[in-house]
Order: C-alpha cells, then structure tokens, then sequence
C-alpha cells in the first residue's frame, strides 16, 4: 500500500507523526507528508490507524 496526504486539508496536528514517523513526517510547510515507496506490510496496521485517527481525514490510501 502506498498512502498521501492531502496538504490542504492537513491541520499539523501531529498524530500521524507520532503513529508512525517510519512512514509520516513533517514537510518544510509544517505539514505531514507520507513518503512516496510502498509501505512496508508490518507497518500497514499502523497506517490504518493513522488514517482513522487524522481528524481532518486527510490521509487516504493511493
Ligand atoms: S493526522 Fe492528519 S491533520 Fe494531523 S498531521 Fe497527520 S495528516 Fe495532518
């Protein structure tokens, strides 16, 4: 799985971050970013999680 964040939408809020700062960081925007490669499978619960938990849903799955 590969997943994107959705910049206009992200509130800098942190959570993705502190989920799984393997797969999410923080862009010279100060807002998260997803790195590009497919995910690896034993972080994909994490991501999930991430996607769930973002309060402004704006992580989705690509
Ligand atoms: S959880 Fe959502 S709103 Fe918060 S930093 Fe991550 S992408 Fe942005």
């Amino acid at each position: 799985m590969k997943v994107h964040v959705d910049k206009d939408i992200c509130i800098s809020c942190g959570l993705c971050i502190n989920i799984c700062d393997e797969v999410f960081q923080w862009g010279d925007d100060d807002k998260a970013e997803a790195i590009e490669e497919e995910i690896s499978e034993h972080l994909e619960g994490d991501i999930r999680e991430a996607i769930e938990s973002c309060p402004t849903e704006a992580i989705e799955e690509i």
